[in-house]
């Protein structure tokens, strides 16, 4: 079975890049029946707060990103690491260090004179612990001395390394405490994770973390290591180019399937399909489709998936969705009157929106009461030729039957009788129904509204 995870560091908002890279795992592991896993890799306590774990909790959440168990704390494993660090010094694997700070600076110090490389060559390697007093250790491992690592990596190929330019890196610190490369090595293997999908800033991590599960004889996951994300001008994507935080793109109102699309396609490819569902999605991901070359960011191709999302979306699940959007914002939520307006009228307010505060800028008629107040564009549009015509339809609409094609024969009617075009007599109808000059056709206001709301609307504007 297939085991994938996301393993972010909660240090800070959640990063657009541990999004996709979440999105990528879930698609894999998803797609082939498998577990997907989220575990919090909270070892660095300096750095890790509870607000970034929360951060990282409503992301999941909010891109409909559903992983398997309940989420990991890493820190909460620290024994269990440390009992993997023991096992390696008892079959020799890994060794006591006694060098001080100041013995690994001078070794430093002097390879540099020399023009030596100043990879850390501690003298514990080799030597008896027994001829030291227990005092204050670190445990390194022993990463091998000649040959050399080959990362066979799915997305960059095969990626040798030089053994000499492996340290023997501490695996446990002097208060007993595991570092980040133990960490991750021990809960992989025990999590069954099968398949490491990643950021290529990883990469040469990946050759240390394989002395460690060459060393404890356990199986290698696959590496895939992705590119990075670059912004439009190929720079590593970064807040000059705009938001970088899962959050700020929720609140900036993009709906989450079309997220999932944006994201899937940065960096990873099906033919030249841009727009797909999640299940197509779960069934084309693999490996093989993800580029070598860094994606950039385009905010615009963005929107536009978004928005055709918006519009292929179910009319019942969108308005629930927009709802969390609001809940999200800080909004008011709606009233009971304005959820049954705006489902009915999410059909006409569906297309061309590509975010929920276009849609709701579109939705505005059904969201504002009587008297409504025109914007400066559409007040321009309530001259005294259209209020008069206005007067006229009034009465008219009170026997009118409701229906989208009697009340347009009857706007064409009037339109005729006074020499206009019908598409002149939108702009002051909008401007009374809606108070500006975007919205739905003129006719779905008027349905959505219903006959009582539409009169008293017009009558209103007429003055
Ligand atoms: N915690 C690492 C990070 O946030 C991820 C390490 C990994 O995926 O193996 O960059």
């Amino acid at each position: 079975q297939v085991v994938t995870r996301i393993a972010p560091s909660p240090t800070g908002e959640m990063h657009i890049g541990t999004a996709r890279t979440a999105l990528f795992n879930w698609l894999f592991a998803r797609g082939r029946g498998g577990k997907f896993l989220l575990r919090i890799e909270d070892t660095d306590r300096a750095r890790s707060t509870p607000e970034a774990t929360d951060a990282i909790l409503r992301g999941m959440d909010w891109l409909g990103l559903d992983y398997d168990e309940e989420p990991y704390s890493q820190y909460a494993r620290a024994d269990r690491h440390a009992e993997v660090a023991r096992e390696m010094l008892d079959n020799g694997h890994a060794y006591k260090c006694f060098a001080t700070q100041e013995e690994i600076q001078a070794f430093r110090d002097e390879a540099h004179a020399a023009g030596k490389s100043t990879l850390f060559r501690s003298p514990w390697r080799d030597a008896d612990p027994a001829t030291h007093p227990d005092t204050p250790y670190v445990i390194r491992v022993k990463a091998p001395l000649e040959g050399e690592t080959v990362i066979d990596d799915k997305v960059q190929g095969k990626v040798t390394i030089r053994n000499d330019q492996l340290d023997d890196m501490v695996i446990l610190r002097s208060d007993g405490s595991p570092t980040y490369m133990l960490a991750v090595v021990v809960d992989d293997h025990d999590m069954g994770v099968t398949h490491v999908i990643r950021g290529d800033d990883h990469l040469n991590n990946a050759a240390r973390q394989m002395t460690i599960y060459r060393a404890m004889g356990w199986p290698l996951p696959v590496y895939a290591h992705i590119p990075l994300i670059f912004g439009p001008d190929g720079k590593k994507l970064s807040k000059r180019h705009g938001a970088t935080g899962v959050a700020e793109y929720q609140l900036m109102g993009y709906p989450a399937a079309g997220m999932r699309n944006y994201l899937a396609r940065l960096g990873w490819a099906h033919g030249d399909d841009e727009f797909f569902t999640d299940d197509q999605a779960k069934a084309w991901f693999d490996l093989d489709g993800i580029n070598k070359a860094p994606a950039r960011f385009d905010f615009k191709k963005l929107a536009n998936i978004c928005g055709q999302h918006i519009a292929a979306s179910d009319d019942a699940a969108l308005l629930h969705e927009l709802e969390a959007f609001l809940a999200a914002t800080g909004a008011e939520p709606l009233t009971n009157d304005q959820r049954d307006a705006m489902s009915q009228a999410m059909p006409s307010l569906k297309d061309r929106a590509k975010t929920f505060p276009e849609l709701l800028e579109k939705a505005q008629f059904c969201l504002t009461s009587r008297p409504i107040a025109p914007d400066e564009k559409a007040a321009a549009a309530l001259d005294d030729v259209s209020r008069g015509i206005l007067k006229e339809l009034t009465p008219q609409l009170q026997t009118a039957s409701w229906s989208r094609d009697a009340l347009e024969a009857l706007v064409a009617d009037l339109a005729e009788a006074h020499e206009t075009k019908l598409g002149k007599l939108a702009g002051p109808l909008r401007a009374a129904l809606a108070g500006r000059s975007v919205s739905p056709s003129v006719f779905d206001m008027m349905l959505v509204l219903g006959r009582d709301e539409t009169i008293a609307r017009l009558q209103d504007a007429a003055g």
